[in-house]
């Protein structure tokens, strides 16, 4: 089924990380087998696209497929309050007037296949319906892969780097129980599709729209795609959507619904196309992203929270991160833990940074309206974060300001100082 016996690096699952690597290192003069289990492009959630996307893309020489799949293009992001109030659309566009502040909300089946395509273009050898068991050692190196195809033949290579992006059941990550550090957020996601919803106009229709419930214990995510197709799920706690209810999953969110005005509005008359999936403890984060011979990418490594969409963009970032140091590790001859996991605290301190605004969206009573407000010099850091710029600086001002904020809000909550029932956990940006 393969064409060698060995290559320079297997890369594992073809999502947006596995992608990124596979296309960066074939690119870089690399040979390169990706292998995805998946016989046929399928249904994957994670459809929102972070500005920043733009520059790995770039990288892998992706940008003239992206742009001429038809993906709904994505110009900003619009925060309804729990009391219904909508924040003003933020443009991505108001920080940096280039290409790249525009981006796209996409079916990932149809995503992840143009990048999995996008590799093959570049010498990559691409193949689906292998499911990868077992990474093999040798002397504790990382040094081939055993896999069934989707005949049941028994497959083995050999390869001097193994990239395993193969999401949050990772291979490598189960081989050698890498802990996992939980964010205890402890939330799960109901989710469906809708056809014929609501749509705005203009440079506004293709808006991710983050919507409060009405107490605040829950947020909607509706996110525009082709064919005119919505994207509608609910994201809260695992207790209060799963654990409290006796209820089918379909029932909830549509409960939830119900204490949306604003996405029933939107999906009225409209029809589901899609039944509800559910999903749940899905945010951690991994301590170590490589090992003699082997680096974790995407969500084998880490995932934070749908909230800001940056779970693509991390995915895509690391692979594009775990490629270079691939390429520089044959280059040298050196595909040592040292070397490969070079990238590491750069990773960390981006996904610090992306974490850091997750949890101030999920502080009692905050917003970010309300931060702004006394801390307008913040904007355009808070900007950065929201499209992804988190690698360049470390944003310590930014969450200073923003504890000391926190600590204000709970002082006036515990001295009864306002209404009891501020616009609390919403995050407006205007
Ligand atoms: C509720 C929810 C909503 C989300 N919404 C967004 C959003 O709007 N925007 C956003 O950017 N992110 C979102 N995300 C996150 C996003 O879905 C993921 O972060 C992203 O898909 C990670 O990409 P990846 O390449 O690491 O892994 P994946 O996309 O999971 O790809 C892994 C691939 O590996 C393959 N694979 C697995 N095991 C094997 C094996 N043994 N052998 C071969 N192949 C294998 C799988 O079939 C799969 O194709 C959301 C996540 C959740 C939970």
């Amino acid at each position: 089924m393969f064409s060698r016996d060995s290559y320079d690096v297997v890369v594992i699952g073809a999502g947006p990380g596995g992608c990124a690597a596979a296309s960066i290192c074939a690119r870089g003069g690399a040979s390169v087998l990706h292998l995805e289990r998946s016989s046929e492009p399928s249904f994957k959630i994670g459809e929102s696209l972070m500005p920043e996307t733009y520059w790995t893309m770039e990288k892998m020489g992706a940008l003239d497929l992206v742009r001429e799949a038809g993906f709904v293009e994505k110009y900003s992001v619009q925060f309804y309050a729990k009391s219904g109030k909508a924040s003003a659309p933020f443009y991505f566009d108001s920080l940096n007037d280039h290409e790249s502040s525009q981006t796209w909300q996409v079916h990932r089946a149809d995503f992840d296949e143009l990048l999995f395509e996008n590799g093959r273009r570049y010498g990559a050898e691409c193949h689906r319906g292998v499911n990868v068991r077992e990474v093999l050692f040798e002397d504790e190196r990382a040094a081939g892969i055993r896999a069934t195809s989707q005949d049941g033949e028994e497959l083995e290579v050999r390869s001097k780097a193994i990239i395993d992006a193969s999401g949050q059941g990772s291979v490598l990550a189960r081989k050698f129980r890498l802990e996992r550090e939980s964010y205890g957020f402890d939330h799960a996601s109901i989710f469906t599709h809708f056809e014929g919803a609501f749509r705005d106009e203009g440079r506004d229709e293709g808006a991710t729209l983050i919507l409060q419930t009405d107490d605040g214990s829950s947020w909607f995510w509706y996110i525009p795609l082709a064919r005119d197709v919505v994207s509608v799920g609910v994201v809260g706690s695992v207790d209060s959507l799963i654990r409290s209810r006796d209820a089918m999953p379909h029932e909830t969110f549509f409960d939830e619904v119900e204490r949306c005005p604003e996405i029933k509005r939107r999906i009225r008359g409209a029809r589901q196309c899609r039944p509800v999936s559910v999903i749940k403890d899905f945010s951690y984060s991994g301590h170590r992203v490589a090992g003699d011979g082997w680096v974790l990418v995407g969500d084998a490594f880490g995932f934070i929270d749908p909230v800001y969409s940056s779970g693509v963009f991390l995915a895509l970032k690391s692979g594009e991160m775990a490629a270079t140091a691939v390429l520089e590790g044959l280059a040298q001859d050196d595909l040592g833990e040292a070397r490969l996991s070079a990238f590491q605290p750069v990773l960390k301190r981006g996904m610090e940074s992306v974490l850091g605004l997750v949890q101030s969206f999920y502080a009692e009573d905050f917003s970010f309206g309300g931060f702004l407000r006394e801390y307008p010099h913040h904007q355009r850091d808070v900007t950065r974060i929201l499209i992804g710029d988190v690698f360049e600086a470390e944003f310590i001002e930014l969450f200073s300001d923003m504890e000391s904020y926190k600590q204000q809000l709970l002082q006036r909550r515990a001295f009864g100082d306002g209404d009891g029932a501020p616009e609390a956990t919403v995050t407006t940006l205007g």
